[in-house]
Protein backbone atom coordinates (compact mmCIF):
# COMPACT_ATOMS: atom_id res chain seq x y z
CA UNK A 1 0.00 0.00 0.00
CA UNK A 2 1.33 3.53 -0.70
CA UNK A 3 -0.90 5.40 1.55
CA UNK A 4 1.15 6.46 4.56
CA UNK A 5 4.54 8.56 4.80
CA UNK A 6 7.92 6.62 5.35
CA UNK A 7 11.36 7.54 6.36
CA UNK A 8 13.74 8.52 3.78
CA UNK A 9 17.78 8.11 4.18
CA UNK A 10 19.89 10.65 5.14
CA UNK A 11 20.68 10.59 1.11
CA UNK A 12 17.72 12.05 0.47
CA UNK A 13 16.77 15.60 -0.77
CA UNK A 14 14.30 17.48 0.34
CA UNK A 15 11.63 18.77 -2.02
CA UNK A 16 12.70 22.48 -1.04
CA UNK A 17 16.37 21.31 -2.04
CA UNK A 18 15.37 19.33 -4.96
CA UNK A 19 13.95 22.85 -6.16
CA UNK A 20 16.94 24.21 -5.61
CA UNK A 21 18.96 22.08 -8.57
CA UNK A 22 16.80 23.78 -11.16
CA UNK A 23 17.96 27.30 -10.30
CA UNK A 24 21.41 26.67 -12.04
CA UNK A 25 20.72 27.13 -15.74
CA UNK A 26 22.38 24.35 -17.93
CA UNK A 27 21.92 23.37 -21.08
CA UNK A 28 21.88 19.63 -20.96
CA UNK A 29 21.07 17.54 -17.97
CA UNK A 30 20.77 13.83 -18.02
CA UNK A 31 19.28 11.36 -14.98
CA UNK A 32 19.47 7.47 -14.70
CA UNK A 33 16.29 6.89 -12.69
CA UNK A 34 16.52 3.15 -11.80
CA UNK A 35 13.53 1.30 -9.81
CA UNK A 36 14.71 -0.64 -6.69
CA UNK A 37 13.32 -3.60 -8.01
CA UNK A 38 15.98 -5.56 -7.69
CA UNK A 39 20.04 -5.12 -8.30
CA UNK A 40 21.28 -3.61 -11.20
CA UNK A 41 22.25 -5.90 -14.18
CA UNK A 42 23.72 -5.64 -17.54
CA UNK A 43 20.62 -4.09 -19.33
CA UNK A 44 20.59 -1.28 -16.51
CA UNK A 45 24.33 -0.50 -17.51
CA UNK A 46 23.67 0.38 -21.18
CA UNK A 47 20.98 2.90 -20.06
CA UNK A 48 23.42 4.07 -16.87
CA UNK A 49 26.57 4.37 -19.11
CA UNK A 50 24.73 5.59 -22.10
CA UNK A 51 22.89 8.61 -20.25
CA UNK A 52 25.61 9.29 -18.44
CA UNK A 53 28.09 9.60 -21.92
CA UNK A 54 26.02 11.55 -24.04
CA UNK A 55 25.44 13.75 -20.93
CA UNK A 56 29.68 13.88 -20.21
CA UNK A 57 29.46 14.51 -24.45
CA UNK A 58 27.05 17.50 -23.95
CA UNK A 59 30.01 18.61 -21.46
CA UNK A 60 26.03 18.58 -19.29
CA UNK A 61 25.31 17.08 -16.08
CA UNK A 62 24.41 13.58 -15.21
CA UNK A 63 22.00 12.93 -11.69
CA UNK A 64 20.34 9.66 -10.15
CA UNK A 65 16.68 9.73 -8.99
CA UNK A 66 15.12 6.48 -7.18
CA UNK A 67 12.04 5.88 -8.42
CA UNK A 68 10.78 4.00 -5.53
CA UNK A 69 7.03 4.85 -5.26
CA UNK A 70 6.00 1.35 -6.23
CA UNK A 71 6.11 -0.09 -2.53
CA UNK A 72 4.52 -3.74 -2.91
CA UNK A 73 7.42 -3.93 -6.07
CA UNK A 74 10.15 -2.52 -3.62
CA UNK A 75 13.01 -4.81 -2.80
CA UNK A 76 14.58 -3.36 0.60
CA UNK A 77 18.05 -2.47 0.43
CA UNK A 78 17.86 -2.71 -3.33
CA UNK A 79 18.34 1.31 -3.89
CA UNK A 80 21.18 0.95 -1.74
CA UNK A 81 22.94 -1.43 -3.62
CA UNK A 82 22.04 0.24 -7.09
CA UNK A 83 23.76 3.25 -5.36
CA UNK A 84 26.63 1.02 -4.63
CA UNK A 85 27.12 -0.45 -7.85
CA UNK A 86 27.18 3.05 -9.77
CA UNK A 87 29.69 4.06 -7.36
CA UNK A 88 32.04 1.06 -8.17
CA UNK A 89 31.65 1.60 -11.53
CA UNK A 90 33.08 5.16 -11.52
CA UNK A 91 29.64 6.46 -12.88
CA UNK A 92 28.81 9.37 -9.60
CA UNK A 93 26.02 11.89 -10.66
CA UNK A 94 26.01 15.39 -10.02
CA UNK A 95 24.30 16.37 -7.11
CA UNK A 96 22.34 14.48 -4.83
CA UNK A 97 20.28 11.77 -5.12
CA UNK A 98 16.42 12.28 -5.39
CA UNK A 99 14.05 9.60 -3.97
CA UNK A 100 10.55 9.91 -5.12
CA UNK A 101 9.43 8.40 -1.80
CA UNK A 102 9.83 11.69 -0.40
CA UNK A 103 7.97 13.82 -3.08
CA UNK A 104 4.18 12.77 -2.20
CA UNK A 105 3.66 16.54 -1.50
CA UNK A 106 5.06 17.29 -5.35
CA UNK A 107 2.82 14.75 -6.82
CA UNK A 108 -0.26 15.45 -5.00
CA UNK A 109 0.20 19.34 -5.70
CA UNK A 110 0.28 18.34 -9.40
CA UNK A 111 -3.04 16.28 -9.20
CA UNK A 112 -4.82 18.75 -7.39
CA UNK A 113 -3.92 21.02 -10.33
CA UNK A 114 -5.33 18.42 -12.93
CA UNK A 115 -8.34 17.77 -10.49
CA UNK A 116 -9.12 21.52 -10.15
CA UNK A 117 -9.52 22.17 -14.20
CA UNK A 118 -11.39 18.70 -14.82
CA UNK A 119 -8.22 17.54 -16.29
CA UNK A 120 -8.51 14.31 -13.87
CA UNK A 121 -11.10 12.34 -12.57
CA UNK A 122 -11.58 9.73 -9.76
CA UNK A 123 -12.67 6.28 -11.59
CA UNK A 124 -13.89 2.99 -9.65
CA UNK A 125 -13.27 1.26 -12.68
CA UNK A 126 -11.61 -2.37 -12.33
CA UNK A 127 -9.72 -4.11 -14.37
CA UNK A 128 -12.77 -6.49 -15.51
CA UNK A 129 -14.84 -3.73 -15.77
CA UNK A 130 -12.55 -2.59 -18.81
CA UNK A 131 -11.88 -6.22 -20.17
CA UNK A 132 -14.37 -5.95 -23.07
CA UNK A 133 -12.03 -2.25 -24.28
CA UNK A 134 -8.68 -4.47 -23.30
CA UNK A 135 -8.03 -2.41 -20.27
CA UNK A 136 -8.86 0.75 -22.68
CA UNK A 137 -10.65 3.44 -20.15
CA UNK A 138 -13.04 5.99 -22.14
CA UNK A 139 -15.70 6.92 -19.72
CA UNK A 140 -16.47 5.40 -16.35
CA UNK A 141 -18.51 1.62 -16.35
CA UNK A 142 -18.09 1.21 -12.41
CA UNK A 143 -20.51 2.90 -9.94
CA UNK A 144 -18.24 4.40 -7.10
CA UNK A 145 -20.68 3.36 -4.55
CA UNK A 146 -20.23 -0.83 -5.55
CA UNK A 147 -15.65 -0.22 -4.94
CA UNK A 148 -14.43 2.45 -2.25
CA UNK A 149 -10.67 2.24 -3.64
CA UNK A 150 -10.35 5.31 -6.02
CA UNK A 151 -7.87 5.82 -8.76
CA UNK A 152 -7.00 8.86 -10.42
CA UNK A 153 -6.71 9.15 -14.27
CA UNK A 154 -5.79 11.88 -16.61
CA UNK A 155 -9.08 12.45 -18.94
CA UNK A 156 -7.76 12.09 -22.43
CA UNK A 157 -9.93 13.51 -25.05
CA UNK A 158 -10.39 12.03 -29.00
CA UNK A 159 -7.24 13.32 -31.32
CA UNK A 160 -4.88 13.11 -28.39
CA UNK A 161 -2.59 12.42 -31.01
CA UNK A 162 1.08 12.52 -30.17
CA UNK A 163 4.11 12.83 -31.76
CA UNK A 164 8.28 13.91 -31.11
CA UNK A 165 11.37 12.80 -32.37
CA UNK A 166 13.47 10.51 -30.87
CA UNK A 167 17.01 11.30 -30.72
CA UNK A 168 18.12 7.62 -31.64
CA UNK A 169 14.52 6.14 -32.89
CA UNK A 170 13.18 9.02 -35.19
CA UNK A 171 9.62 10.26 -35.41
CA UNK A 172 7.42 8.35 -32.98
CA UNK A 173 3.28 8.89 -32.82
CA UNK A 174 0.76 7.58 -30.91
CA UNK A 175 -3.05 8.16 -30.89
CA UNK A 176 -3.18 7.91 -26.88
CA UNK A 177 -7.19 8.37 -26.84
CA UNK A 178 -7.24 5.36 -29.24
CA UNK A 179 -3.98 3.31 -27.90
CA UNK A 180 -4.05 4.31 -24.30
CA UNK A 181 -6.95 5.79 -23.20
CA UNK A 182 -7.55 7.85 -19.74
CA UNK A 183 -4.51 6.70 -17.92
CA UNK A 184 -3.70 6.30 -13.97
CA UNK A 185 -2.38 9.19 -12.07
CA UNK A 186 -2.46 6.95 -9.07
CA UNK A 187 -3.41 4.02 -8.15
CA UNK A 188 -6.48 3.18 -6.08
CA UNK A 189 -3.87 1.18 -3.95
CA UNK A 190 -2.63 5.00 -3.24
CA UNK A 191 1.07 4.55 -5.22
CA UNK A 192 1.26 7.61 -7.70
CA UNK A 193 1.89 6.35 -11.00
CA UNK A 194 5.27 5.85 -12.93
CA UNK A 195 3.82 8.31 -15.32
CA UNK A 196 3.17 11.32 -13.24
CA UNK A 197 5.75 11.31 -10.79
CA UNK A 198 8.53 10.82 -13.90
CA UNK A 199 6.86 14.48 -15.32
CA UNK A 200 7.11 16.36 -12.05
CA UNK A 201 10.18 15.01 -11.47
CA UNK A 202 12.53 15.46 -14.80
CA UNK A 203 10.41 19.56 -14.85
CA UNK A 204 11.37 20.24 -11.19
CA UNK A 205 14.64 18.66 -11.86
CA UNK A 206 15.36 20.62 -15.00
CA UNK A 207 15.75 17.57 -17.47
CA UNK A 208 16.58 18.58 -20.53
CA UNK A 209 17.37 15.04 -22.33
CA UNK A 210 15.75 11.60 -21.03
CA UNK A 211 18.10 8.63 -21.86
CA UNK A 212 16.89 5.83 -21.39
CA UNK A 213 15.71 2.18 -22.50
CA UNK A 214 13.77 1.52 -25.38
CA UNK A 215 11.04 -0.53 -23.35
CA UNK A 216 9.80 3.20 -22.08
CA UNK A 217 9.25 4.04 -26.06
CA UNK A 218 5.28 3.80 -25.26
CA UNK A 219 5.23 5.37 -21.68
CA UNK A 220 6.75 8.97 -23.98
CA UNK A 221 3.45 10.18 -25.45
CA UNK A 222 1.57 9.61 -22.49
CA UNK A 223 4.45 11.64 -20.79
CA UNK A 224 4.56 14.42 -23.08
CA UNK A 225 0.50 14.74 -22.88
CA UNK A 226 0.93 15.05 -19.35
CA UNK A 227 3.46 17.76 -19.34
CA UNK A 228 1.10 19.58 -22.02
CA UNK A 229 -1.84 19.04 -19.50
CA UNK A 230 0.65 20.19 -16.77
CA UNK A 231 2.04 23.49 -18.77
CA UNK A 232 5.40 21.67 -18.18
CA UNK A 233 8.26 21.59 -20.94
CA UNK A 234 8.72 18.61 -23.05
CA UNK A 235 12.71 17.19 -22.45
CA UNK A 236 14.36 15.79 -25.50
CA UNK A 237 14.23 11.99 -25.94
CA UNK A 238 16.34 9.23 -26.59
CA UNK A 239 15.44 5.39 -25.97
CA UNK A 240 18.84 3.01 -26.17
CA UNK A 241 17.99 -0.76 -27.85
CA UNK A 242 17.46 -3.10 -25.14
CA UNK A 243 19.54 -6.06 -24.60
CA UNK A 244 17.25 -9.14 -25.97
CA UNK A 245 17.17 -13.06 -25.63
CA UNK A 246 18.04 -14.98 -28.30
CA UNK A 247 14.40 -15.06 -29.31
CA UNK A 248 14.31 -11.36 -29.32
CA UNK A 249 12.19 -10.80 -26.12
CA UNK A 250 13.40 -8.82 -23.41
CA UNK A 251 16.15 -10.03 -21.11
CA UNK A 252 14.48 -11.87 -18.04
CA UNK A 253 17.02 -14.93 -16.87
CA UNK A 254 19.74 -14.64 -19.57
CA UNK A 255 23.18 -14.14 -18.19
CA UNK A 256 22.77 -10.17 -19.20
CA UNK A 257 20.07 -9.86 -16.11
CA UNK A 258 22.73 -11.47 -13.60
CA UNK A 259 23.47 -8.35 -11.26
CA UNK A 260 26.38 -6.38 -12.18
CA UNK A 261 29.82 -7.43 -10.28
CA UNK A 262 30.52 -4.21 -8.04
CA UNK A 263 34.33 -6.25 -7.70
CA UNK A 264 34.69 -6.39 -11.62
CA UNK A 265 33.15 -3.30 -13.26
CA UNK A 266 35.37 -3.00 -16.15
CA UNK A 267 34.51 -5.87 -17.92
CA UNK A 268 30.87 -4.88 -17.63
CA UNK A 269 31.83 -1.48 -18.86
CA UNK A 270 33.96 -2.54 -22.15
CA UNK A 271 30.80 -5.07 -23.20
CA UNK A 272 28.39 -2.27 -22.51
CA UNK A 273 30.90 0.16 -24.37
CA UNK A 274 30.92 -2.00 -27.69
CA UNK A 275 27.23 -2.57 -27.45
CA UNK A 276 26.51 1.18 -27.36
CA UNK A 277 28.21 0.86 -31.38
CA UNK A 278 31.50 2.55 -29.66
CA UNK A 279 34.97 1.14 -30.82
CA UNK A 280 36.31 -1.39 -28.05
CA UNK A 281 39.87 -0.70 -29.36
CA UNK A 282 39.21 3.01 -27.58
CA UNK A 283 39.20 1.33 -24.41
CA UNK A 284 41.90 -0.51 -24.06
CA UNK A 285 44.25 -0.38 -21.38
CA UNK A 286 42.01 1.84 -19.70
CA UNK A 287 42.29 0.71 -15.82
CA UNK A 288 40.68 1.36 -12.92
CA UNK A 289 36.82 2.55 -13.87
CA UNK A 290 37.60 6.46 -13.28
CA UNK A 291 40.35 6.15 -16.16
CA UNK A 292 38.00 3.86 -18.28
CA UNK A 293 35.49 6.42 -18.29
CA UNK A 294 38.03 9.13 -18.89
CA UNK A 295 38.60 7.44 -21.79
CA UNK A 296 35.17 6.36 -22.89
CA UNK A 297 34.05 10.20 -22.33
CA UNK A 298 36.51 11.80 -24.57
CA UNK A 299 36.39 8.72 -27.55
CA UNK A 300 32.64 8.51 -26.97
CA UNK A 301 31.19 8.85 -31.02
CA UNK A 302 26.97 9.38 -30.51
CA UNK A 303 26.87 8.61 -33.94
CA UNK A 304 27.43 5.54 -33.67
CA UNK A 305 24.35 4.63 -31.21
CA UNK A 306 22.96 1.58 -32.52
CA UNK A 307 19.27 1.61 -33.02
CA UNK A 308 18.31 -1.72 -32.49
CA UNK A 309 18.05 -4.31 -30.02
CA UNK A 310 21.16 -6.78 -29.06
CA UNK A 311 21.12 -10.49 -27.98
CA UNK A 312 22.15 -11.44 -25.07
CA UNK A 313 24.53 -13.71 -26.45
CA UNK A 314 26.45 -11.10 -27.70
CA UNK A 315 26.91 -10.73 -23.85
CA UNK A 316 28.13 -14.71 -22.83
CA UNK A 317 31.13 -14.02 -24.15
CA UNK A 318 33.30 -10.82 -23.13
CA UNK A 319 35.69 -8.92 -25.16
CA UNK A 320 38.92 -10.55 -25.19
CA UNK A 321 40.61 -7.65 -24.21
CA UNK A 322 38.16 -7.13 -20.89
CA UNK A 323 39.55 -6.16 -17.72
ZN1 LIG B 1 -13.54 4.54 -14.59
Amino acid sequence: MCGGRRLNSSASLTEDSVFRLKTRPVTYRGRFAPSPTGPLHFGSLLAAFGSWLLARHADGEWIVRIEDIDRPREIPGAAEAQLATLHAFGLHPDGPVVRQSGRNGRYRAALDRLLGRDAAFACHCSRTDLAESHGIHHACIASAALRPQTAMRLRVPANSRVAFDDGLQGRIEQDVYAEVGDFVLRRADGCWAYQLAVVVDDAEQGITDVVRGADLLDSTPRQILLQRALGLPTPRYLHLPLVLDEDGRKLSKSSAARPLDDAAPQPALREAWRLLGQDPAMLRGANPPEALLRQARSHFDPSRLPRLGHFAAAHNGLPADAG
